[in-house]
């Protein structure tokens, strides 16, 4: 799986759509301080579906909404979109077959959120459980920041292996295990109510 394009719109400081191709190999992003080099990363972040403002540096979601300059208004929207080659197959069956894969994620400033894959709307459910076990999704191991490998090596155990299941690939069934239980726990609650409700009728 390889990151092929990022496109950019209304994201942070990136107010014009921009289009970023990564080639195969290393990419380097470079630019004086404060041109928008991490705010690359937040959209890569955000694009996988990065539910934190303070992990993208910001108070609150909308604060990835570009909020204007000294010659630009602010605009309503966020969107960014990621295409990346699927070798893998991954994603729901509908998908699975197609060798590039996009996923696109959009903010309105009234709180109204969009995620697509390749262009349908889909859950944020999809976009987690896509990258689920690959390595590459929103708080896994593939986005190393400064200070990350200090704060892996001294982790405590507990810690560090939450990197070592996403690596072996548990972490989706982990993930699903823990719905099936709340499954399982509400089906528990509503016997219960319907025991009751049966011995009130009899
Ligand atoms: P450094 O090299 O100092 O780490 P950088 O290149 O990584 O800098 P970023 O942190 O990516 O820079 O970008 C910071 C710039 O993005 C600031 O000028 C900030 O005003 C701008 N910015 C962040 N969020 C928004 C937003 N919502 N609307 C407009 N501009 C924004």
């Amino acid at each position: 799986m390889q990151i092929k394009r990022l496109e950019i719109v209304g994201f942070k400081s990136f107010v014009d759509r921009v289009s970023l191709d990564f080639n195969e190999g290393i990419a380097a992003v470079v630019g004086p301080n404060g041109c928008g080099k991490s705010n690359i990363l937040d959209a890569i972040r955000w694009v996988m579906g990065e539910q934190s403002a303070k992990k993208l540096r910001g108070r609150s979601m909308e604060d990835v909404i570009f909020g204007g300059s000294e010659t630009r208004k602010p605009v309503g929207m966020a969107e960014v979109s990621m295409i990346f080659s699927n070798e893998q197959g991954l994603g729901p069956p509908a998908i699975r077959d197609y060798p590039e894969i996009m996923v696109t994620r959009r903010l309105y400033r009234n709180g109204d959120s969009e995620y697509r894959l390749n262009k349908t709307p889909c859950r944020l459910l999809d976009i987690t459980e896509l990258f689920m076990d690959t390595g590459v999704g929103a708080r896994a191991y593939s986005i190393i920041e400064q200070g990350k490998i200090g704060m892996i090596l001294n982790a405590k155990p507990e810690d560090r292996r939450f990197l070592i299941e996403e690596a072996a690939g548990i972490s989706k069934f982990k993930a699903r295990k823990q719905s099936a239980l709340r499954k399982i726990d509400a089906t528990r609650q509503n016997l219960l109510r319907l025991r009751d409700i049966i011995s009130e009728v009899r």
